[in-house]
């Protein structure tokens, strides 16, 4: 797989584009994730022109439609950042963005929970950043997180799952589109999308089964915001536990009442919250392999990217 192509503010990768001409490197983005991914990066104060170092600036007002303004000369920089994205994000359009990763809190690249001051000089955390609404909005369906939220394992591992399935989606749509590959891809992500939604898991095969009576396009596209609005839902020890119970039913014939026993209770053991996901999963692999079972050895929620693995040792 290529490298994974996702925006980020720059000063997360360390350079030094802060106000007071600091950066917030964050090592698990450059470090760990930075090994699969491309950044594009973007720092909205700095690239609408304003310097380094410059005065520091919040959301005022009304927390849906805040002003952007510096907080010592009262400045008003909205209109100017508001300009400068609009056309920043139609230029990202080019990019392939997988995802986006934001800086936490930034009143311009926050993507949510920014502090907003009313009147008064009274925060309410309840607002966006200028720049990562105006993308957030032009990019609907596109992973978003920031560096704050990604401390949390659950939150990062389906940060992580999303782009890599996104990123494996545009590779199907960047060879020759096909109702087969699209087909293809779903089989293979089946049981991942069973781990976040039943209900999806159903739409999108049902969706899939009349792939012949939609033109190729309109299916695409379908099949894409199903796949982005699934993944976008928190999985959980019961829909997992639900997706390894429905994997034991293909080993029905194989398994001796040992073996299903045993895998029972691992599973159990799972949704107890005993042990990590991994468990129960590398048993089950080890019977796929043992059985070379076809359906289940093609599965991505299986065999996900090695990255997505090592984290499904945290949940
Ligand atoms: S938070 Fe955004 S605007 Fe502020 S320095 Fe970082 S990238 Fe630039």
């Amino acid at each position: 797989m290529e490298k994974i192509k996702l925006g980020i503010s720059t000063c997360l990768l360390g350079e030094n584009v802060r106000y007071d001409g600091g950066h917030k490197l964050d090592r698990f983005l450059t470090d760990t994730l930075g090994q699969y991914v491309e950044y594009v990066p973007v720092c909205p104060e700095v690239e609408c022109g304003l310097g380094v170092p410059r005065e520091s600036m919040h959301l005022e007002g009304d927390s849906d439609s805040p002003r952007l303004v510096t907080i010592r000369t009262k400045q008003d920089i909205t209109d100017r950042l508001v300009k400068w994205a609009q056309k920043r994000v139609i230029d990202m359009e080019k990019e392939d963005l997988c995802g986006f990763i934001f800086k936490s809190g930034s009143p311009s690249s926050g993507m949510e929970r920014v502090k907003v001051y009313n009147e008064k000089g009274m925060p309410v955390k309840k607002g966006v950043g200028i720049f990562a609404r105006i993308f957030m909005e032009h990019f609907p369906l596109l992973p978003v997180e920031d560096e704050g939220r990604l401390h949390d394992p659950e939150l990062r591992e389906n940060f992580i799952e999303r782009i890599f399935t996104l990123k494996r989606w545009r590779e199907v749509l960047g060879k020759k589109e096909s109702r087969g590959s699209v087909v293809d891809f779903h089989t293979r992500h089946k049981l991942l999308v069973l781990s976040h939604s039943p209900k999806y898991y159903q739409t999108m095969g049902k969706l899939v089964a009349k792939a012949k009576d939609l033109p190729l396009k309109e299916l695409c596209q379908k099949y894409q915001t199903l796949l982005m609005e699934s993944l976008y839902l928190k999985t959980s020890a019961k829909k997992n536990a639900n997706v390894l119970q429905h994997m034991m039913g293909y080993f029905k014939e194989q398994l001796s009442s040992d073996e299903k026993q045993e895998l029972l209770e691992v599973v159990d053991f799972y949704r107890e919250d005993h042990i990590p996901l991994i468990v129960p999963i590398t048993l089950i692999n080890h019977y796929v392999r043992k059985y070379d079972q076809p359906y289940l050895k093609q599965q991505l929620y299986l065999n996900p990217h090695s990255l997505e693995l090592q984290l499904r040792n945290h949940v």
